[in-house]
């Protein structure tokens, strides 16, 4: 380590926490204020309504002063009672974690998946969730749970498939996403999709530091809460909903993260949230470019499924993932994802997400490509180049002359 701090600034491009735009930062660091008084209120009310847009739903949307793992709780014991049986789906690291924690609960999840690390390359299989609802004659599953953009991997999952497939079964299952890492950066549509319960956080395609996390609610969810039997105290809807019709909380919320949360929402809006996705899905393309390039995988097998959000890029037989990355963090002063879970060491993970730009992405891809090729890595060719060039020849239309 060094024991001076390196000059220019930090590339930070793991998947979330995302750069925070100056903007953001500035709008955190206004004076906190009174937040039973009415300027609070109007705050509250117009961060309340603008994510309803983000999530592309027309009901609440409950904000927690948590990070996400709070709001993946407060889903689960809102609408739950003890010993239920939930479908969960193992897409990697996340889907894995959520289950652990509903087990912690007491509740009864049932993975499905593909064995060993085939999951970890994919999305959901619906068909898989379609058939376990088909066999479950009784109707004990009480909610299916799955990741919409599985951090670990950079595969993001068909939530519209998934509620296809219940329908068809006509099972009357909650479906619960966590789309943690997908809002504001992946397409997501929590009303047109059938979305029961979705879950999100701050620090990712919302540009916002870490700390308040979301819980977007349909009518049947808010039905399902009121027989729902899992002790909640801190995490009850039924306490914090009403009092949000005026735009307060029953506790004292995170007041300078409000101010940040106003601040994005205007940001997103600005540029129009169309724009936002179709810039992540060519910035995820043009780093999907390098990967090639440089004759490595991409984590995730399926086109169909590749991630806007960031990019898993695994590493030759032999080859640490968590050595490079090293090397990439001493030299370069940049940060990639570590490899999580079941891949811990195979793989490293490029985030593209939030307020990232294309010489942001670029930059991100020169150290990484300098410090594979330092690593002594067996490079196929340069992945810069091949990103470069991808940029240069799929212009976005900025949105200053749209
Ligand atoms: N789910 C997904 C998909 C995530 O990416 C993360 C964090 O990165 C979490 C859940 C957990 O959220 P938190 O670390 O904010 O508690």
């Amino acid at each position: 380590t060094l024991d001076f701090h390196p000059a220019g600034r930090h590339f930070l491009h793991i998947p979330g926490p995302s750069p925070v735009p100056d903007r953001i930062l500035r709008a955190i660091s206004h004076p906190t204020i009174d937040h039973r008084g009415p300027e609070f209120g109007a705050l509250g009310l117009q961060v309340l309504d603008g994510l309803k847009h983000v999530f592309r739903t027309q009901h609440p949307v409950v904000i927690y002063p948590a990070s996400g793992t709070g709001a993946w709780e407060a889903a689960l014991v809102n609408t739950l009672g003890p010993g239920d049986a939930v479908l969960m789906y193992e897409t990697g690291h996340f889907a894995s974690l959520w289950k652990r924690l509903a087990e912690r609960l007491g509740l009864r999840p049932e993975f499905l998946g593909l064995p060993g690390i085939d999951g970890w390359r994919r999305g959901v299989d619906a068909t898989m969730i379609e058939d376990r609802l088909h066999a479950d004659r009784e109707r004990r599953i009480r909610a299916v749970c799955v990741v919409h953009n599985e951090t670990s991997t950079g595969a993001t999952s068909d939530i519209a498939a998934v509620r296809r497939a219940i329908d068809r079964e006509g099972h009357p299952a909650l479906l619960m996403v966590d789309t943690i890492s997908g809002l504001a950066s992946a397409e997501y549509r929590h009303d047109e999709w059938g979305v029961d319960v979705t879950v999100a956080g701050s620090q990712k395609g919302l540009m916002l530091p870490p700390g308040i996390s979301f819980n977007a609610v349909s009518p049947r969810a808010l039905e399902a809460a009121k027989t729902a039997t899992l002790p909640r105290a801190y995490w009850d809807w039924a306490d914090i909903l009403p009092m949000n019709r005026n735009g307060y909380w029953p506790y004292t919320p995170n007041t300078n993260l409000l101010y940040g949360l106003h601040e994005a929402l205007d940001m997103l809006m600005h540029e129009g949230l169309d724009h936002v996705l179709a810039r992540h899905q060519r910035l995820a393309a043009a780093c999907r470019s390098a990967v090639r390039g440089w004759g490595l995988e991409i984590q995730c097998v399926d086109p169909a499924a590749y991630s806007p959000v960031l990019t898993g890029v695994m590493m030759p037989e032999g080859v640490d993932a968590d050595v490079v990355r090293a090397l990439i963090y001493d030299h370069f002063d940049l940060s990639l994802g570590t490899g999580l879970g079941k891949v811990k060491g195979r793989m490293f993970r490029i985030g593209h997400l939030g307020d990232c730009n294309d010489l942001m992405l670029m930059a991100a891809l020169c150290g990484c490509e300098m410090g594979l090729r330092m690593a002594g890595v067996n490079l196929q060719g340069s992945g810069v180049e091949q990103a470069l060039h991808h940029l240069s020849s799929h212009p976005l239309e900025s949105a200053r002359t749209a």
